[in-house]
């Protein structure tokens, strides 16, 4: 693992805890291009009142909106829990060069645990992906979240 994507991840997981404080499930991603942050982002699907609301669906957003330009080509995103259908669905339309997550979502998980929507071969734009990473670290946030609820 890169030293980097672990920092980058670190940052990732302090915007998770931003989400847990609002009361929604806490993700967090960023979003890195050449060693600055082009937009991040936190889980808030409630607080928004909008479904597509997600950590990565704001990072991507703020990151397009910051370059002028629904293509995100050189960037990596990096996200606490591994993206879903619609996450990793806009990840190959954004171009993103590389995603890096922590957790796996293994109910609903897109990149490789349910669904393989980022690493179909047929697809014309091909996203370079590394799973696991902080990967401890990013499921005790979700898993201290969820037990905190019941
Ligand atoms: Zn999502």
């Amino acid at each position: 693992m890169a030293l980097q994507d672990a920092q980058w991840m670190r940052h990732a997981l302090a915007l998770a805890e931003r989400a847990a404080a609002e009361g929604e499930v806490p993700v967090g991603a960023v979003l890195v291009k050449e060693g600055a942050i082009l937009g991040e982002g936190w889980n808030r699907p409630i607080t928004l009142h909008d479904p597509s609301a997600h950590a990565e669906m704001i990072a991507l957003r703020a990151g397009a909106a910051a370059l002028g330009n629904y293509r995100l080509p050189g960037a990596t995103l990096y996200v606490t829990l591994e993206p879903c259908v619609m996450c990793a669905g806009a990840i190959v339309h954004a171009r993103v060069s590389r995603l890096v997550f922590g957790a796996r979502d293994p109910k609903a998980g897109a990149v490789d645990s349910v669904y393989d929507v980022i690493a179909r071969p047929r697809l014309n734009h091909v996203v370079e992906w590394s799973g696991g990473v902080l990967e401890e670290e990013c499921g005790a946030v979700l898993r201290a979240f969820f037990r905190a609820r019941r």
